[in-house]
């Protein structure tokens, strides 16, 4: 056994401080593990000069500690090591080593920024944590104040408490920044951030412009620009956001921040290439999952992009490079920038929702609300010329899981997809079909895959693929529209097939963008063959997509153009006439709406029409319809109608037996299973539900078992009706991006309200 002793003890804390991470022939394993057996002794030891020096070491070593699955075991470790020696230091002040007693602090400091951004703690626990801090931190550390205070200032920030933001900066901006706790320049960069987050380009100029005229000198290698890029843009000093944005863009190793500010710079420019010229460069930055304040903006900004670049008609599919070697991997290879948009705006909103809750404020979810709906500055800014090749213009990689990159290579690959168990697996092998051969120019295997996976994603149960159906289909015209004589007639007949099932799904579903479905329709147009019935998809979904867009007399146009059609092409499907009767109704054309019921058969489906009845004045005809179907009504338009109809004409135990009924319909499992008619059916639940409460009609109920969630006690009309409102702020939302208008979320918002 070895004899410990206090010099021993040094002599091995010195050499440990030299596996520092940061210094060359460091690492974060050795560096960790010898102070973990150092603390082990020191505390064995017991001598308190030693010990708390030891213990600061330690403490600074698990900063390098891999957090992903342990952030708050290894945080609540790292509290509690440097409240030991805190308590130490106030104890017996004079005892202790002056250098760790401001590397103590420096690590406190730390500690309050991982908890406000890294790993977000609710904002009355940092609170108390600072206060408790404050007091044992003597006035003769002033700096220690000021780091103190900045913690504030960062956490007053993340509330969106703008008052308070001000009192502290501007404070803090008469005192000198403390060298000994931060690095001037890299707080100057933080606050301009800070500013531009809150809404305010004019402060975060200010912020910055000491390290820009050199009161603050910058450290080597630190280009703190970026985060000027959009307060520059918004205060209208272009030429420099494009100086800053072009000198910057192509930097490796850039933090989160910084991407945003490109991502955010590209987007409200009219920059879509270059901005996924960014995305793809720093596309392991991006933090796809979310997990941190800074991640939860980049992805807000990642996803704006995805938006604008749909918008500008440049989605198309790509390759996602899963770059593992996991026999097991189900990554998904082939993306696009709709789904990959889609899934980053969740991310961010379900991020800055917990965000929210921790914080005790709306602000984060209303400031990546607005991010997300941010419109461009600009239309069209020139940059110069690109710096160096385009990243998302480079060729894709090979499959890392599939050596075949030639079409007999692929086609017996093909094969051995096809025989997948599950659909999934099946889908991601023959993805990565379509990948190699998009590689190696395979034609046939192209084809083949492509065919093969539009097989797949069509059968009914598969609506939540309803982009890559969408994708898959685009695909396929535009390649026979660049090589006519590829496909033969039946491989054409049966994309044609799959036009009414991936329009109705787009159309329904979210996840394409209503800009996408115009644009298909112009390529179907140009491909319609004469008699096969083409005309009357391209005629009927032009009608439906006009009335998603809010333009009742485009799709009054489009829908005179089909009905133009001789009768035998015109041939409607069941449900057609309800849905055409729906696009009057959500337009507020009511004479149309009954113009085209007339010809309804099912009384059901005529119940849609219960509110127009009433605004007609048909006042017994309504009520002689909902009585006769109230009883087994469950689609959700059919479902609002009633619950309208209840809530305007008294009949709030009829509309409470319906509730009760189809509470299915107002479970949500998936985000991106949330169909555009059901925001009217929410929308009738806010109101009877309100209704309900306001007549004393309400009582506890319990929310039956589903297949992902058990039986849930305390429910109430009026708590269904709060929860229904909230979901429909979020989801009228998410279509208003889909369809580029709020006229449906003025629309249901006035339902809901009783309008
Ligand atoms: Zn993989
Ligand atoms: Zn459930």
């Amino acid at each position: 056994m070895t004899i410990v002793d206090g010099d021993g003890l040094r002599r091995r804390l010195d050499a440990a401080w030299d596996l520092d991470p940061e210094k060359t022939g460091g690492g974060p394993e050795p560096f960790m593990a010898t102070m973990r057996a150092l603390l082990a002794d020191a505390e064995a030891f017991g001598e308190p000069e030693t010990l708390f020096r030891v213990r600061i070491g330690y403490a600074y070593s698990l900063g390098f500690k891999g957090w992903d699955n342990s952030s708050r075991e290894v945080t609540g470790e790292w509290l509690g090591v440097l409240r030991r020696c805190l308590l130490m230091w106030h104890a017996e002040p004079h005892r202790y080593d002056e250098d760790y007693v401001t590397a103590m602090w420096t690590q406190l400091y730390r500690l309050l920024d991982v908890f406000v951004r890294t790993f977000p703690e609710p904002a009355d626990r940092i609170r108390r944590l600072i206060d408790e801090l404050e007091r044992y931190c003597p006035p003769t550390r002033p700096g220690t104040r000021y780091a103190l205070d900045e913690a504030r200032l960062r956490l007053a920030a993340r509330r969106g408490d703008v008052a308070e933001v001000e009192r502290l900066w501007t404070g803090l901006r008469t005192r000198e920044i403390p060298r000994e706790h931060m690095f001037p320049d890299g707080v100057a960069s933080i606050d301009a951030t800070m500013w531009i987050r809150l809404g305010r380009p004019d402060r975060a100029v200010a912020a910055l412009a000491p390290v820009l005229t050199g009161q603050i000198p910058a450290r080597d290698g630190h280009d703190h620009e970026d985060s000027l890029l959009v307060p520059y843009l918004l205060t209208g000093r272009v030429d420099e956001a494009v100086a800053a944005h072009q000198r910057a863009y192509t930097r490796s190793g850039m933090k989160l921040e910084e991407v945003a500010a490109h991502l955010e710079f590209c987007a409200r420019t009219g920059n879509e290439e270059r901005g996924l010229d960014v995305l793809h460069r720093n596309f392991a930055r991006i933090g796809y999952h979310c997990d941190s304040v800074d991640a939860m903006w980049t992805a807000a900004a990642a996803a704006l992009l995805c938006r604008r670049v749909v918008a500008a008609g440049l989605d198309r599919e790509w390759v996602w490079e899963c770059g593992c070697a996991d026999p097991a991997c189900e990554t998904l290879p082939i993306y696009t920038y709709a789904k990959l948009g889609q899934d980053l705006r969740w991310h961010a909103t379900r991020f800055a929702e917990h965000m929210d809750e921790l914080n005790g404020t709306p602000h984060l979810g209303e400031r990546i609300d607005a991010l997300l709906r941010a419109e461009p500055v600009v239309d069209r800014l020139e940059l110069p010329p690109a710096a160096a090749p385009a990243r998302h213009r480079a060729e894709p990689p090979r499959s890392p899981h599939l050596d075949a990159t030639d079409d007999a290579g692929l086609l017996r690959a093909l094969d051995l997809a096809r025989a997948a168990d599950s659909g999934t697996s099946r889908i991601v092998l023959t993805q990565r079909v379509l990948q190699n051969a998009l590689v190696g120019g395979a034609t046939r295997a192209l084809v083949e895959a492509r065919f093969a996976l539009l097989d797949d994603l069509l059968p009914d149960g598969w609506e939540l693929w309803s982009t890559d159906l969408f994708s898959c289909l685009v695909e396929l015209f535009r390649l026979h529209e660049a090589r006519p004589t590829l496909l033969g007639a039946d491989r054409v007949a049966a994309m044609w097939r799959a036009v009414p099932v991936a329009l109705e799904r787009a159309l329904t579903l979210p996840g394409t963008h209503l800009r996408q479905v115009h644009a298909l329709l112009d390529t179907l147009e140009r491909h319609e063959r004469p008699c096969a019935g083409d005309r009357r998809h391209v005629r009927w979904f032009r009608a439906w997509a006009w009335a998603r867009a809010g333009e009742p007399e485009a799709a009054r146009a489009a829908w005179e153009r089909f009905l133009a059609l001789p009768p035998a092409e015109r041939r409607a499907a069941s449900g057609d006439t309800a849905r055409a009767v729906q696009w009057w109704l959500d337009l507020g054309r009511d004479r149309w709406a009954f113009e085209s019921a007339e010809a309804l058969a099912a009384e059901a489906e005529r119940s849609r029409l219960l509110p127009a009845l009433l605004r007609a004045g048909r006042v017994d005809e309504a009520h002689e319809l909902h009585e006769r179907t109230y009883r087994t009504v469950t689609g959700a338009p059919e479902v609002a109608a009633h619950l309208q109809f209840c809530a305007r004409t008294g009949r709030l135990e009829h509309g409470r037996e319906i509730i009760g009924r189809v509470l299915d319909l107002y479970h949500v499992a998936d985000d991106e299973e949330f169909a555009f008619d059901r925001l009217r059916a929410y929308a009738g639940a806010v109101l009877l539900g309100e209704r309900l409460a306001a007549a004393g009609l309400d009582e506890p109920w319990t929310w039956p078992a589903d297949d992902c969630c058990p039986a849930e006690d305390g429910w109430s009309h009026a708590r269904l009706a709060a929860a229904c409102r909230r979901h429909l702020a979020l989801y009228a939302r998410r279509w208003e991006e889909l369809v580029g208008t709020d006229f449906h979320t003025r629309a249901v918002t006035a339902l809901a309200d009783g309008r």
